[in-house]
């Protein structure tokens, strides 16, 4: 099977632009005896304007991929591409501002500052940047999260899938060329994960946004356009628009020969 995800770009019929690319990724913890391949020649793709579910068992390999691929940890081998930077010849320095003005983040936990508004915390990213907001796209985000009238509330006055969408609103203020996603209904209840898909899914729908989102739950996978499995550090498959039964059976068969 391809390790290779190629999921409908915007343009039907036309190969798609690659936001991000792995090839030959290998990612080795410690050494000799007891080292940990947590990755074992990886190669992925993911095309942009596409929603991409990465799923596999419990130590498969998830975290370190999406580390690996948002420049937030090195692989021992292989190379790494957003668009055509080369992250792996990059500084420390250089990688911090590719993070920073390039990627767009969430997590299960939703990492707001408490001590500022909600626009503040959309805001963060442009300021650290010292790039200043583009109000008229501030206000379309706002608005798109449904949180337009709620900029000026601490994340203590909110939900939690409210903060989760001011999370979202953060990932998309700087118009990155990818949002990677970790777990991020994890601790949502089922009608609000749904919700926080939903607009996940517009993102890349709408905004024409690349997302990348590890999850282990078949429901949220079935949001996306397409479906990588990993298993023992290297892919085990894809699934294009993948429906949540024919994940958990996937999911399933990886479990038990995990
Ligand atoms: P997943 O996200 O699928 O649960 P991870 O990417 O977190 O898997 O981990 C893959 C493997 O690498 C696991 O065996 C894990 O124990 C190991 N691993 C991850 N991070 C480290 C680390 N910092 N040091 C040593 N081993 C690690």
């Amino acid at each position: 099977m391809s390790a290779w995800v190629r999921t409908a770009g915007p343009v039907p019929g036309a190969v798609p632009e690659t936001a991000v690319r792995l090839d030959k990724v290998t990612r080795t913890y410690g050494r000799g005896a007891g080292a940990v391949h947590a990755l074992h020649d990886v190669s992925a793709a993911f095309a942009r304007g596409t929603f991409t579910a990465v799923m596999g068992p419990s130590g498969s390999g998830k975290s370190t991929l999406l580390h690996c691929a948002a420049g937030l940890d090195r692989p021992t081998a292989g190379s790494v591409h957003l668009g055509t930077a080369d992250l792996v010849r990059m500084s420390e320095t250089q990688l911090a501002r590719l993070r920073r003005e390039r990627v767009g983040f969430v997590f299960q936990a939703f990492n707001l500052l408490p001590s500022l508004t909600v626009a503040q915390n959309i805001t963060l990213p442009l300021r650290l940047a010292g790039r200043r907001p583009d109000r008229a796209w501030l206000t379309e985000i706002t608005t798109r999260v449904g949180l337009a009238d709620r900029t000026k509330r601490r994340p203590a006055e909110l939900s939690g899938g409210q903060q989760q969408r001011v999370a979202i609103a953060r990932a998309l203020v700087t118009r990155p060329d990818v949002i990677f996603a970790d777990e991020p209904t994890g601790a949502l209840d089922p009608d609000t994960a749904r919700d926080i898909l939903g607009l996940l899914r517009t993102a890349v729908t709408d905004l024409g946004q690349t997302v990348v989102m590890v999850t282990h739950d078949p429901v949220a996978a079935a949001h996306t356009d397409a479906a990588l499995f990993l298993s023992g550090g290297r892919i085990a498959g894809h699934l294009a628009a993948p429906t949540a039964d024919e994940v958990t059976r996937r999911l399933s068969g990886l479990w038990s020969a995990a």
